[in-house]
């Protein structure tokens, strides 16, 4: 049986996976709708390669081009965002999340609601709009909408509990390797340059993904995308620095075992084991040789050096909209660091202070959460957000 198949951000590290582990295997699946962004060489190319029945640019200046490289192979061409979300109403059974930033939201519940598996590579859905997305999957359940997650903690974690019962889990660890400046002294980190952020020292990763992680705002989505994907309360989830990024989770439970998820850094891992759920057939991901390996280090997190740790603890207990305040603020503030504008160390001064001003206003953080204002609130932190880094 084939399956219908689409990628939101398929020009993209998570989507070039998705693609590589699908090209293997082309008569198991037709593709729907591949989408990207400035890339339209790479984009048509994906198209052409997989017999997508759509390709989209997320820009419409890109639109022409996209046009003229489909020309005469049948494939439809589109541009903007509500073509994307157009796009993922078509009919298909799996669906890659894999845009980066808040703008994979609104694809991801158009998914959902047509009852896609929505495999979740873009861990800002849940971060922004946790109990809204929830809500959306369990709705559209009868037409077969589910989540699966794609970030390789939480692969990592929904592999530990298969077979288990929630009541006796007592903690979930998620590790990080720390990122690019683990080992630099805290008194360096403001002269840290865009390319020292832009390099990790164990995966291979889109740019902003890589940045995120030298700050562990990466880290600090992922502790709220936990919280919202497992519904487990924050003081049972924690972060341990784990600098060879070998062991992706470990699962806590009430006898005292620990599950841990071995394996390489390769998202072809968790990528796969969403593809082939509830089965698990062979990838093609290293074996990894302990002996040859030798060792593990863990440390604990340092929230002097991160801490965007202590403020997504912040946010998580504040709930309601507060998450979408501070990944919106966090991609202005990246966006910045990116730039030149602000240094590393502003990012989570630019955030915290975003929280602190925005903390006030109940009816934006504690609206109901629906899309308009999940929208609301991240347009309201983004302009705050830019408001302090043009201040300075
Ligand atoms: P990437 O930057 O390599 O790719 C992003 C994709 O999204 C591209 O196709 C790009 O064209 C598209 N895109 C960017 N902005 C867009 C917009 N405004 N509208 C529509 N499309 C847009 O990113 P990535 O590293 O593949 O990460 C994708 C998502 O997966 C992120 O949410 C990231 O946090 C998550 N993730 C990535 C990894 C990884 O190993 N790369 C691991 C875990 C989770
Ligand atoms: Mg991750």
């Amino acid at each position: 049986m084939t399956r219908r198949i689409s990628i939101f951000g398929s020009t993209g590290s998570i989507g070039e996976s998705t693609i590589d582990l699908i090209a293997r295997d082309p008569d198991a699946y037709d593709v729907v709708a591949l989408t990207g962004g400035h890339n339209v060489a790479r984009l048509a190319e994906q198209a052409i390669q997989l017999r997508a029945q759509i390709a989209v640019t997320a820009h419409d200046e890109n639109l022409e081009d996209l046009r003229a490289r489909l020309e005469g192979t049948g494939i439809e061409a589109a541009s903007g965002t509500a073509a994307i979300e157009e796009a993922a109403r078509r009919p298909a059974d799996w669906v890659m999340s894999a845009i980066v930033g808040a703008a994979g939201l609104p694809p991801g519940l158009a998914a959902l609601e047509e009852g896609a598996t929505l495999a979740l590579a873009n861990k800002e859905t849940l971060v922004t709009a946790g109990p809204l997305v929830l809500a959306t999957a369990e709705k559209h359940r009868g037409k077969g909408a589910r989540l699966l997650p794609v970030d390789s903690e939480h692969s990592a974690v929904f592999q530990g509990l298969v077979g288990e019962d929630m009541a006796a889990v007592e903690r979930i660890i998620i590790t990080a390797s720390g990122g690019a400046f683990r080992d630099w002294p805290i008194e360096d980190l403001p002269k840290a340059t865009l390319a020292q952020a832009s390099s990790h020292p164990n995966w291979d990763m889109g740019q902003r993904i890589t940045i995120d992680s030298a700050s562990m705002f990466n880290k600090a989505l992922e502790l709220i995308e936990t919280k919202e994907f497992f519904g487990v309360a924050p003081d049972k989830i924690e972060v341990l620095v784990h600098p060879q990024s070998l062991i992706h989770a470990l699962v806590g439970f009430n006898d005292g075992a620990l599950m841990a998820h071995v394996g390489p850094p390769d998202m072809r891992h968790a990528i796969g084991y969403a593809l082939n759920w509830p089965e698990r057939r062979r990838l093609p991901v290293e074996r990894l040789d302990l002996a040859a390996i030798g060792r593990l280090d863990f440390r604990p997190p340092d929230e002097q050096r991160w801490p965007a740790l202590r403020l997504a603890r912040e946010v998580m207990d504040e709930g309601g909209l507060a998450g979408a305040v501070f990944n919106a603020a966090k991609e202005v503030a990246l966006d910045g660091f990116i730039a030149g504008r602000i240094n590393f160390v502003r990012m989570s001064e630019v955030v915290e202070e975003v929280l602190s001003q925005l903390a006030s206003d109940r009816g934006l953080i504690h609206a109901e959460i629906n899309l308009d204002n999940v929208r609301a609130a991240d347009q309201m932190a983004r302009r705050t957000a830019r408001g302090i880094i043009e201040a300075a």
